[in-house]
């Protein structure tokens, strides 16, 4: 059984056109895939589908053997305990620290925030430090995340993610707003994550390029529907 199947999905916002058609692929534990395509192919809506971000039109997406479209809050909320989500705008909380960043990541979202580092166990806290320790930020552990640069603040984000343990990340265009040498330094670190800890990785990127050098396998979506799904080497033209 793959860590994440996706069967015949579909999708469209408010009854209007679909944005996602008949989308069907698998996904192993330990993969690093990415999944490209033009502004609009709707490689975010499928990440949102993934983790029930939004709703399932169409077809099915199984994670770990459970079924995604139907799963209540509370179901819902142990799914994502296995997701780890990064963006392209890192959604910190601005006013936060990078260690509250962190352990907000083990509550989940939508949690009232006040007094969050006291809520936690010495163990929780220092495995926050770890991970920062890692992804060389743990110096700036009590900054405001708003002091941060792009790059610092997406490895907060990659921190955020792994708190809490996921089999699968979901990168939604993580170095779309980085420099080049942050985004080499993102890249590199989502790549080590997959290959030491075994964690499965999804990553859209508009940047074939990008998607080339790092991921084994790629899905290319164009308008919906899946037009490339191959070891990366095979890809030469999609886009
Ligand atoms: P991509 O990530 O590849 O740029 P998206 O998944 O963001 O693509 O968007 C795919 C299509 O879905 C686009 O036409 C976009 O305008 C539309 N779309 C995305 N989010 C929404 C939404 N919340 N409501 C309505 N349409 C949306
Ligand atoms: P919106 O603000 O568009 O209504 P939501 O209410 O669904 O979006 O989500 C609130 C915020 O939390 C958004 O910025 C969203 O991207 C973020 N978010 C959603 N799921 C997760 C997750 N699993 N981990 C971290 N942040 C998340």
């Amino acid at each position: 059984m793959a860590l994440l199947e996706v069967n015949n999905l579909g999708k469209h916002y408010n009854g209007e056109t679909k944005v996602l058609k008949n989308v069907n692929f698998e996904v192993g534990s330990g993969e690093f895939v990415s999944i490209i395509g033009p502004s609009g192919a709707g490689k975010s809506t499928l990440l949102r589908c993934i983790n029930r971000m939004v709703e399932i039109s169409e077809g099915s997406v199984f994670i770990d053997g459970q079924s995604v479209g139907g799963m209540k809050k509370k179901s819902l909320r142990s799914l994502r305990t296995n997701i780890g989500m990064i963006f392209q705008h890192y959604n910190l909380v601005p006013r936060l620290t990078v260690i509250e960043n962190v352990l907000h990541g083990r509550f989940g979202y939508k949690t009232n925030l006040q007094g969050i580092f006291g809520r936690f166990t010495e163990k929780e806290k220092e495995k926050a430090f770890e991970l920062l320790d890692k992804l060389g930020i743990a110096d700036h552990a009590y900054k405001r995340c708003d002091q941060l640069s792009g790059g610092q603040q997406q490895r907060v984000g990659i921190c955020r993610a792994l708190i809490q343990d996921p089999k699968i990340i979901l990168c939604d265009e993580p170095i779309a707003s980085l420099d080049p040498n942050s985004s080499k330094i993102i890249m590199d670190y989502l790549k080590k994550i997959t290959n030491e800890l075994g964690i499965t990785c999804l990553v859209n990127l508009h940047q074939v390029e990008v998607a080339k050098a790092y991921a084994d396998r790629i899905i290319g979506l164009k308008s919906g529907e899946i037009v490339f799904d191959g070891p990366s080497k095979l890809l030469y033209q999609e886009k």
